[in-house]
């Protein structure tokens, strides 16, 4: 199974990239992981992408490009994988593309989370990351049992001014993927305003072909 979720920051994708790995024991590629992790360590990529992140602008094509390359090779990901805010942009859409008829393999779905934009934004600047199990938690709506074990972190770029930016590079940048993909035939949406549970359920019934 090889699945693209799609949906602005905050929309649940990888809270539902989480439950799909247990679910489907196949792995999460989050470019955004990946790039966080490339910062904290202080690698050149890392220095490259940081004033992008922190600004909430994209990084460029081409170090994404690289990071997809390089992780879709490995054996992890021959039984599939979870796209988790990758590709961003036609451009790297189309790359996609390429690189999957190299590697003989095709999106099974891409599957978009529909939140609102005032929701996002409420989302985004209560939410909190688990430094420890890098679960996500909201510190109102979805708290956890045991703040202080589970170490909580709130990112740097999940603040109001630059949540704004990131929803603005969504619209402007991402949503053109909306018409790309079902042009392909492969587009569902679910609302993801819903309870997390109907979300799964409706998840499953894509993925199981119901
Ligand atoms: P995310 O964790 O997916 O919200 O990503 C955090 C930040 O990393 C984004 O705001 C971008 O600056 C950068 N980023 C992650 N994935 C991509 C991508 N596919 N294309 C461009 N920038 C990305």
């Amino acid at each position: 199974m090889r699945l693209m979720l799609l949906g602005a920051p905050g929309a649940g994708k990888g809270t539902q990239a989480k439950f799909l790995i247990d679910k489907y024991n196949i792995p999460q590629i989050s470019t955004g992981d990946i790039l966080r992790e490339a910062v904290s360590e202080g690698t050149d990529m890392g220095l490259k992408a940081k004033i992008a992140m922190d600004n909430g602008q994209l990084v460029s094509d081409d170090i994404i490009m690289g990071i997809i390359k390089d992780r879709l090779s490995k054996d992890d990901c021959k039984k599939g994988f979870i796209l988790d805010g990758f590709p961003r942009t036609i451009v790297q859409a189309e790359e996609l593309e390429i690189l999957m008829k190299e590697l003989n393999i095709k999106l099974d779905y891409v599957i978009s989370l529909n939140v609102a934009d005032d929701e996002i934004v409420e989302r985004i600047t209560g939410r909190r990351v688990s430094k420890l199990t890098g679960k996500i938690y909201h510190i109102k709506y979805n708290p956890p049992v045991d703040e202080k074990e589970e170490d909580l972190i709130i990112r740097k770029d999940d603040n109001k001014d630059t949540v704004l930016k990131r929803l603005e590079a969504y619209h402007e940048q991402t949503a053109p993927l909306i018409g790309f993909y079902k042009e392909k035939g492969i587009f569902k949406e679910i609302n993801g305003m819903q309870k997390i549970e109907n979300i799964i359920s409706e998840l499953e019934n894509i993925i199981e072909g119901k």
